[in-house]
């Protein structure tokens, strides 16, 4: 019998219950059922004695003996009262339900051990449906004192599968294993991080003999948990830098001089200076390229993603753009065809509204070779597409699109290409994840970080008012349109109350239209009801500076540049998340003049409500704000974590545990620097644990 054995090997499971803990709890093996923590413990250190019990106590154990057994009538049935005596005083035991079998099986006048929470009614006090455990029993187990409480289903409770029945599973397991459990790190880990042994942490993990065992207990398996993930995502980046070959990109000619000499219309900052030098050296490696680009709105990561095309084109390659919207695609298209204006470079766009006769040329052309760029939305993705020679690869607010997609554009076909080399990949993302989390989620590719905003910008005022102050928020508005500005309104939409949010966005519209009436004013209107055409015409009325207001869902959330206009608000603020309130401030500030984000709400606040709000009047650092919804929100909803194995983790915690999660990281760096192979005698631990769990996990999928 090992540890791999289904979990029907323990004593009392049948194939029957051994399905629920399979389907519930996803357990399947003895293995799983040892790494099956407890969420919480209750504390047995402390026996009490009756006359010790405050009305106040909670959870209570005593020992003591039952003197009698009585069934009382009440209203509805009975219940069963046992009187419980120990030598400072009597008290009762409760019991509702099941009171036959219980009844049976009490022993008058033998001591034991019970656990439970203290009631007090009356001057009396009583423990309802407690637990109950003959001491002669008790001092048979596994001397335990804290006992472990694990996570259940009400499917397995009502199907009799207790905390206390799991408690006996996991005691058998180790009464059955305990000395089988092999260490999985090497001596010079363990010691230089004083880390409890591996067979010593799972027992305490579980059974703690102490608050400060179990801490210990965890933070070794929470080390343990970490490093093999990162050694996992490590070994993956130093296979695929080794393995993967990629074009080279070796010459740097006329396309990306001349472009940087004569048509780039400012200096770059250092941090675009920096990641572009990154992306050099990657595509010049041989290596294939699979790098995150993470910078904040409006840090400049066109401009970047422009260069490294060149560099693509100089060495006769095409290269493509794809954004999650329509109207990004678009915006990419008009700013990289100004960008390139005065060179022979062939730039087009395909999204889904093409028509088919224009889509059959451009098919044509990137078959052919001519067209150099092509932008577009996941209409790139169709088979049809294919390039002669796709050199590059960029995808734009990556969050945007599921793995299967991004790996698609990776595969995608290139009919010059005999040596079936996939495109190098470039991801942008202005989402920023926090460090700690990049690093389990993303730990796979390298990463740039554009940490710097263009220079001259001023930054963006942001307050927060109640509706109330509506007039007043009405009267700046009209001020700044005086000044010639353009102003956003943003209302929420969301899926589930769509009716409603609709219905708020027209009241809103009509209410602003009174209160900026025309001819004086113009407003534009957007809204995801709308057919694309309208929406188009509405944006580029906006974007012309026709129209002065733009009353919009967060449809604009992604992408559109508008510099000349300074003022955003958002109504109902309190209702967006705040990686979305964040992309929506972004979209002013794009120009020279100070620029406002004004969050309106109503009074009703809860408290994560005024915490979002707050921070995004206290900063507006892309990457602290993300550190606060990593706080709020937990890493399963941060956008771009759904599909890693981050949320998979049984008892790290990649906000709580980062300080852990760099030290294993580290670690997991200098060891294959040392041993890439994990082929040295002192880390065959390693290696042999390694190569389990590679086996058994199918959690680590390619992110990109
Ligand atoms: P994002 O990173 O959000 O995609 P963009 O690439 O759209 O940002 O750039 C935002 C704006 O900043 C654009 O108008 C762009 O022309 C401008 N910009 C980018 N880099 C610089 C720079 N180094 N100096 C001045 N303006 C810049
Ligand atoms: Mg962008």
């Amino acid at each position: 019998m090992n540890l791999s054995y289904p979990i029907t090997y323990i004593k009392g499971i049948s194939v029957q219950r051994a399905t629920l803990l399979y389907t519930e709890l996803g357990i399947k093996t003895c293995n799983d059922l040892l790494n099956f923590f407890p969420y919480r413990y209750i504390d047995k250190t402390q026996f009490y004695q009756i006359k010790e019990l405050q009305p106040n106590s909670s959870d209570v154990q005593i020992v003591g003996k039952i003197i009698r057994v009585k069934s009382v009538a009440q209203k509805r049935g009975s219940r069963l009262v046992a009187t419980f005596v120990d030598a400072t005083g009597t008290m009762e035991l409760v019991w509702f339900k099941g009171q036959k079998w219980i009844k049976d099986a009490l022993k008058i006048n033998e001591p034991y051990v019970v656990y439970g929470k203290l009631n007090h009614y009356n001057g009396n006090f009583s423990i309802p449906h407690p637990e109950l455990e003959l001491v002669a029993e008790y001092k048979k187990k596994l001397q335990t004192k804290m006992q472990p409480v694990y996570p259940s289903t009400e499917r397995l409770t009502n199907t009799g599968v207790s905390n206390k029945l799991m408690r006996t599973y996991v005691q058998y397991l180790f009464k059955q294993f305990l000395n089988r459990i092999e260490e999985s790190l090497s001596k010079e880990i363990i010691e230089d991080f004083k880390l409890m042994p591996k067979r010593d942490a799972l027992l305490n993990a579980h059974f703690p003999k102490s608050q400060e065992d179990l801490t210990k207990a965890q933070n070794r398996l929470k080390f343990e948990e970490l490093f093999f993930i990162q050694l996992q995502l490590l070994r993956k980046k130093l296979i695929n830098k080794t393995k993967i070959q990629g074009f080279i990109f070796e010459n740097v000619s006329d396309n990306f001089n001349t472009f940087y000499k004569d048509h780039l219309p400012f200096d770059l900052t250092n941090a675009q200076k920096r990641v572009l030098k990154e992306i050099r050296k990657d595509v010049a490696s041989g290596a294939h390229m699979n790098r995150l680009l993470q910078g904040d709105v409006g840090s400049g990561k066109t401009i970047v993603a422009l260069l490294a095309m060149l560099l693509a084109i100089d060495n006769g390659f095409q290269a493509t753009i794809m954004a999650p919207t329509e109207i990004l695609a678009n915006q990419h298209f008009i700013a990289v065809s100004q960008l390139l204006q005065g060179m022979s470079i062939n730039v087009d766009i395909l999204t889904g509204s093409v028509k088919t006769k224009k889509r059959r040329e451009i098919h044509a052309s990137l078959e052919d070779g001519t067209l150099d760029i092509l932008i577009g939305t996941h209409a790139l993705l169709e088979d049809k597409v294919k390039f002669k020679s796709l050199g590059i690869a960029i995808i734009d607010e990556q969050h945007r699109f599921g793995v299967a997609q991004r790996s698609k554009l990776w595969g995608k076909n290139t009919l010059d290409n005999k040596d079936g080399l996939p495109p190098h990949i470039l991801v942008m993302t202005a989402t920023p994840i926090p460090r700690t989390l990049a690093m389990s989620v993303y730990g796979d590719l390298d990463i740039s970080v554009i940490d710097e905003l263009p220079p001259g910008r001023k930054e963006i005022k942001t307050i927060h008012r109640f509706d109330s102050n509506r007039l007043s928020v009405f009267k700046f508005i009209r001020d700044e349109i005086k000044k010639g500005r353009q102003v956003y309104v943003v209302y929420p939409l969301i899926q589930e109350s769509e009716t409603m949010d609709y219905k708020d966005l027209m009241d809103g519209y009509e209410s602003i239209s009174r209160d900026f009436p025309s001819p004086k004013y113009q407003i534009s209107i957007v809204h995801g009801k709308m057919k694309p055409a309208d929406k188009e015409h509405e944006m580029q009325r906006f974007v012309k500076g026709e129209t002065q207001i733009m009353v919009a869902t967060t449809v604009i959330e992604v992408g559109v540049n508008v510099p000349n206009a300074s003022v955003m608000i958002i109504e109902s603020s309190e209702r967006f998340g705040l990686s979305q309130l964040h992309q929506l401030r972004g979209r002013v500030g794009r120009g020279a003049d100070q620029s406002y984000c004004i969050l309106l709400s109503s009074y009703k606040l809860s408290p994560e409500g005024k915490t979002r709000l707050k921070t995004m009047v206290d900063t507006t650092d892309g990457f602290k704000i993300a550190e606060v919804d990593l706080k709020l929100r937990g890493p399963g909803n941060l956008m771009g974590t759904q599909q890693s194995g981050v949320l998979d983790l049984k008892i790290a915690d990649v906000v709580k545990d980062s300080k852990i999660l760099v030290a294993a990281r580290n670690t997991a760096i200098a060891l294959l620097q040392e041993d890439p192979n994990l082929s040295k005698v002192e880390n065959i631990p390693i290696s042999q644990a390694f190569v389990k769990m590679s086996k058994s996990s199918k959690i680590w999928s390619n992110i990109s």
